[in-house]
């Protein structure tokens, strides 16, 4: 071969594939239009393409009528917003990259400085770490208030205070606040309320709906898709929902303004696991359950901290909510327990780690059952009375055989709890 029929060569297989591009990149594919299948199509796209300058012009993103941006929504996100509407009674939803992200959209969408935000004493610990960083240094303060006793609550509304954040239960320590009251008492006061519904998952009752026979509603729900909604422990995902036009376009600016948006693949993984998150609510709330129930018969437990269980901090507030308003008294598969204070932490750090189907690690919802040691001062700075102090461990259950997990708790008690 000479140089020159190199050189020839070499420019036509560049035009042959620059051809093929074209005709790959300008294939005549249409979506389907007559295509059913179980799960919607997944649509990825930083650019959308306009017919025209104008049309370019004209479209508006805000109420979800047209395409503009990736960043804007796609049919994919827009799908699973919708889905999540539907599940727990909102109007409009935005989708963050984390269930912490969707709290601080909350946030940032309706405080400003010199406005006071209360958040609840045993709420999500990264949500007070958000209070003490970003908000205090934009000049927004804030104040815990005890969940279980709504008279703080009222005591601590500030002629500032625009927001008050609320989660029933608290997510470690566990204990079901009297939600309805709580929203009660801010309404009067015209305070917003926002919810971090993680735990209900718009399953166990009814936000913006609270009460069968009237309107009593959060102005907010947060949540993390992370936990139920993926049921898989691999995505990272959050919503913010309402119910209020007005509030919905604040969220929708506060949250573009913010540069937030999500990878089509995890929505879909997410659009994959919803249909059947109600079955997997109830098998965990199920094997959660019969843990907790094993765990009242044990010498080393102090107390079993279960909304659902009677002893439990506001199983009453839990009962009045879940199992009457609309709720058919069901309950996320996360449980903690209180051992007793005269074992060491070394013992019980012993026991976590002497467990073999339940993992170390953060988070629930997933198919493999947790655990994690807390260290009571971390979760809430003061105890209601009801609950009886010691070493707090949080289990979530995942789908295992409910025997193989007890058999595996109680070998490994028998190992290192012991006195
Ligand atoms: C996990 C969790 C969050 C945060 O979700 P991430 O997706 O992990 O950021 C918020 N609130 C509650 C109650 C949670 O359990």
């Amino acid at each position: 071969m000479t140089d020159q029929n190199a050189s020839h060569s070499s420019s036509a297989v560049h035009h042959q594939a620059e051809q093929l591009s074209t005709q790959l990149i300008h294939h005549g594919y249409t979506p389907p239009s007559e295509f059913q299948a179980p799960q919607p199509g997944v649509f990825k796209a930083s650019t959308v393409f306009f017919p025209n300058v104008a049309a370019m012009r004209q479209r508006e993103w805000k109420d979800k009528s047209a395409y503009t941006y990736g960043t804007h929504g796609t049919p994919t996100t827009f799908t699973l917003e919708e889905r999540l509407c539907a599940l727990e009674g909102g109007t409009h939803c935005v989708l963050t990259p984390s269930g912490l992200s969707a709290i601080s959209v909350v946030s940032f969408t309706n405080l400003k400085t010199g406005d006071h935000v209360l958040i609840p004493d045993n709420a999500y610990g990264p949500n007070k770490v958000l209070a003490e960083g970003e908000l205090k240094a934009f000049g927004i303060s804030h104040t815990y208030y005890d969940a279980m006793n709504p008279a703080d609550l009222a005591a601590k509304i500030q002629s500032n205070t625009r927001l008050v954040w609320l989660e029933a239960p608290g997510s470690l320590s566990m204990e079901f606040p009297d939600l309805i009251e709580m929203v009660r008492i801010c309404k009067a006061r015209s305070v917003l309320t926002a919810l971090d519904n993680t735990w209900g998952a718009g399953i166990a009752f009814k936000p913006f709906k609270l009460l069968d026979d009237n309107e009593l509603s959060v102005d907010f729900t947060i949540h993390a898709l992370t936990k139920y909604p993926s049921g898989g422990g691999d995505v990272l995902m959050g919503s913010v929902m309402t119910r209020d036009d007005t509030l919905g376009l604040k969220m929708k600016l506060t949250h573009m303004r913010l540069g937030l948006c999500v990878g089509a693949n995890d929505v879909e993984s997410v659009l994959r696991s919803l249909p059947t998150m109600p079955l997997r609510y109830a098998a965990q709330d199920h094997i959660a359950r019969a843990l907790g129930q094993w765990w009242q018969d044990q010498a080393a437990c102090v107390q079993v901290l279960h909304p659902a269980l009677p002893g439990s901090p506001g199983h009453q507030h839990w009962k009045n909510l879940c199992a009457t308003q609309g709720g058919m008294g069901q309950a996320a598969g996360l449980f903690s327990v209180m051992l007793d204070s005269r074992l060491s932490q070394d013992k019980v750090d012993a026991f976590c780690d002497g467990l073999s189907l339940f993992k170390i690690g953060y988070s629930w919802g997933g198919p493999v059952s947790l655990v994690v040691p807390y260290r009571l001062e971390t979760v809430r700075s003061s105890w209601p009375s009801e609950v009886k102090k010691g070493h707090l461990v949080r289990f979530s259950t995942g789908f295992e055989n409910v025997h193989d997990l007890i058999e595996d708790l109680s070998k490994s008690a028998q190992r290192h709890l012991i006195f």
